[in-house]
């Protein structure tokens, strides 16, 4: 499939185009299922932060609410009523039952015990007992003011359990304590039983402080999770909560690294979706090429589809049809001139018989690719079948169309090196330019035409140019062919004429045949013009059959004489003549050894064996055999030894030069001592004066016809010479 690869552009073409449309298509992807991951992850993200801040808001709460309720374990209780009063202190009970134990059990970071007057009188700090009342100045100031508020609700309530949580009075609030949050939470010291007496208001108090940016944060990270937690003034960072103070003062904000489970698949899908996309990209270019590359297959097939349709296969020139189209358009063109060139080769049969088709194909290829050197880049060259040519030229200049006339028949010849051999042929060249010819496609090519027929008429190798007059002549022939068709098959108008041959003696041995057409408006029309036009369209064929009959029927009437008929060439190359002959000659009655057939040069010209067998068969059957016109065209004697004939008529070409200062008379005596040497007959034709009757008689001629003996005449006057011995005496 190599010249599919004419139409397949360079790989680098292919991938580039691939790649164009991948990496949009690739790019939309990425973009949708990005856009998509990300919608998701960072709602699940947003999700998730909101939970987390629920999550930190309620631990903050709970923890508020447990250190109360942590204290209440030890302040609900009548032990802590009595030992908290007695003095001196036990210290060692209150460590372990208020102070350091809450420290140790509950992570309180500091805790103090106030007395009624709210005089410290106890202090522990992360575990240790210290100092109560140095220890206290750190606090005071916002305990004091809680401490107030307490006092009063005590001496208004009952202080045992109340609310639904069973829990006794309390103050707690997140405040700043030196400078760092933390949840101050005060509980009175109170009797779980009721039975020990305690003025209401006056109640010892227990303090609780729990730093919200030390055990706080930690706990916040290892029991639920919350990375990073921390305290600071500002909502710096993703994820906060405000800390507020009493009266709804913003302490600051806990903060953290948010938990982003989208931002974690993300980065753990990034790598896997570009993976993914790769290999899609992948997928696609590779379907992309293979789809690309079929098309272009299918279209590159297309396309040679469509140039074998319109091409010939042997030279890649345009067909007749892609001709015909090309043609047609250039017509349509306003205002343009247009001119079409047929060619056809002399002599190509030649090749084809004597080197094989091969060589013929080789010649026509070559031909057309000299005919491609020749012409402009926009006209057409076009084979229309076997060695028929056409070019189609466009807006010739006025000389241009006889410069590349000439220069095909230039070009031409040069011989051809065909398979080894020189080949040496010709071409004829018939022109029609629109301006003469009209603009109808099929008119300008019959006229092409027939400037062609007239170009191979006029000797061949040659060029000519249609005229209007031509057209005249051709149209003057199809009308006698209309007519003599007509006339052969009515039988009206055709007859024929007897020319004497006479022998020594001058006595008549034989008549030729000669057709006469006597038309009805035109007259006699000469065979020489009619005969030709017959053998064009295939009428000789009917005609010669005619001639033949007549000739025979008029031989039996002299059987002492011979009846020559004169055969085309193309009638002994039609097929069945031989056959059809004998039919006629036997219809009629006639012996063969009466008949003499006439035959021209041109038809051993041919070198036709089927013309050679078709002789000998005549030949053989008894017929003799005259090669007519002998000296004229391609007279060789190689012809009168390959062919067996067994006279031969000099042209009468010659016979009128007798007696003139010329070599016809060598020639003519050349002649008959080469007839008296291969043992043929000679006779002479177009003996018009004494003189040359003379002359052919002393070389030693002994057949002769001429009008001076006689010119053709119509069988009844044959009679009357004959009888009339007008001939003999005139002979004489
Ligand atoms: P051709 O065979 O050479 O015939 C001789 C021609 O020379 C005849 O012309 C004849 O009239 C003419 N002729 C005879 N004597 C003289 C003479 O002394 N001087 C001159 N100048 N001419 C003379 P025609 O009858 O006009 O025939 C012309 C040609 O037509 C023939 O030439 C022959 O080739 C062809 N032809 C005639 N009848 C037939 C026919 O029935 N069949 C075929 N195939 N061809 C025919
Ligand atoms: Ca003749
Ligand atoms: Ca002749």
């Amino acid at each position: 499939m190599g010249s599919l690869g004419i139409f397949n552009p360079g790989r680098n073409a292919l991938i580039r185009a691939v790649i164009l449309r991948t990496v949009p298509i690739l790019l939309v992807i990425a973009v949708g299922v990005g856009g998509i991951l990300h919608f998701s992850t960072s709602r699940s993200d947003a999700l998730a932060l909101e939970r987390q801040t629920k999550l930190v808001s309620f631990v903050l709460n709970q923890s508020i609410a447990a250190i109360a309720n942590d204290q209440e374990a030890s302040t609900y209780w009548d032990d802590a009523v009595i030992r908290t009063r007695e003095r001196p202190l036990d210290m060692e009970w209150l460590d372990n039952n208020l102070g350091v134990w809450f420290h140790t059990y509950y992570k309180h970071d500091e805790t103090y015990l106030l007395d009624s007057a709210n005089r410290p009188i106890y202090a522990m700090q992360n575990g240790v007992r210290v100092q109560p009342e140095a220890a206290f100045q750190r606090v005071d100031e916002a305990a004091l003011k809680l401490a107030a508020g307490l006092r009063r609700r005590l001496m208004v309530s009952h202080v045992a359990p109340e609310g639904s949580h069973g829990q006794t009075i309390g103050a707690v609030e997140t405040g700043l304590i030196d400078g760092r949050p933390a949840i101050i939470s005060l509980k009175p010291i109170v009797s779980e039983t009721g039975e020990i007496a305690q003025q209401p208001g006056a109640q010892y108090l227990h303090l609780s402080i729990r730093y919200l940016d030390g055990s706080f944060l930690a706990d916040l990270s290892k029991l639920y999770d919350i990375d990073n937690a921390g305290f600071s003034w500002s909502p710096t960072g993703a994820a906060s909560i405000p800390v507020s103070g009493p009266g709804d003062t913003k302490l600051g904000y806990i903060i953290w690294s948010p938990f982003e489970p989208g931002e974690q698949v993300e980065d753990r899908m990034v790598p896997a979706l570009t993976a993914a996309l790769l290999v899609i990209g992948l997928m696609i270019s590779f379907l992309l090429g293979r789809i690309r590359r079929s098309r272009m297959e299918l279209e590159a097939s297309r396309a040679q589809a469509q140039h074998l349709a319109f091409h010939d296969s042997l030279t890649g020139l345009p067909n007749r049809a892609l001709f015909e189209d090309r043609l047609e358009h250039a017509l349509a063109r306003r205002g343009s001139e247009t001119a079409v060139l047929l060619l056809d080769l002399d002599r190509f049969k030649n090749v084809n018989d004597t080197l094989g088709h091969q060589a013929g194909d080789a010649l026509i290829r070559e031909f057309g690719l000299r005919l491609a050197g020749l012409i402009r880049s926009g006209d057409t060259i076009s084979r229309l079948g076997g060695d028929e040519f056409a070019i189609i030229l466009e807006n010739p200049g006025s000389q241009e169309v006889h410069r590349l006339a000439k220069r095909i028949l230039k070009e031409v010849d040069r011989p051809f090196d065909i398979l080894g051999s020189q080949v040496h042929i010709g071409v004829s060249i018939g022109v029609a330019l629109s301006a003469e010819a009209g603009t109808d496609r099929l008119e300008i090519v019959r006229k092409a035409d027939i400037a062609l027929y007239r170009a191979k008429d006029g000797g061949r190798n040659d060029y000519c140019l249609f005229n209007a007059f031509m057209d005249e002549t051709v149209k003057l022939r199809s009308r006698i062919e209309e007519e003599l068709r007509e006339a052969l098959s009515t039988g009206r108008g055709l007859c024929l004429h007897y020319q004497p041959q006479v022998g020594t003696n001058g006595r008549v041995i034989g008549l030729e045949a000669l057709v006469r057409w006597d038309h009805p408006i035109r007259g006699l029309i000469s065979p020489e013009q009619f005969v030709p036009i017959a053998e064009d369209c295939g009428l000789i064929v009917p005609l010669g059959e005619w001639v033949l009959g007549q000739a025979c029927h008029t031989a039996r009437r002299w059987p002492k004489l011979f009846v020559a008929i004169n055969l085309s060439p193309v009638q002994l190359r039609a097929h069945g003549f031989f056959d059809n002959l004998m039919r006629i000659v036997r219809g009629a009655g006639a012996d063969p050894a009466n008949l003499q057939l006439e035959v021209t040069e041109r038809v051993l010209l041919d070198d036709d064996e089927s013309v050679k067998t078709v002789l000998a068969k005549l030949r053989d059957a008894g017929f003799t055999i005259v090669l007519d016109d002998f000296g004229t065209g391609y007279s060789s004697l190689s012809y009168l030894r390959r062919f067996e004939v067994d006279k031969i008529k000099i042209d009468r070409s010659f016979v009128q030069h007798l007696g003139e200062a010329s070599e016809s008379g060598a020639i003519v005596s050349a002649v008959l001592a080469l007839g008296n040497a291969l043992g043929l007959s000679v006779a002479a034709e177009g003996v018009e004066t004494e003189a040359q009757q003379i002359f052919l008689n002393v070389a030693g001629c002994k057949e002769m016809q001429g009008y001076y003996f006689s010119r053709a005449v119509p069988a009844e006057e044959v009679e009357r010479l004959l009888d009339g011995g007008s001939l003999s005496s005139e002979a004489a």
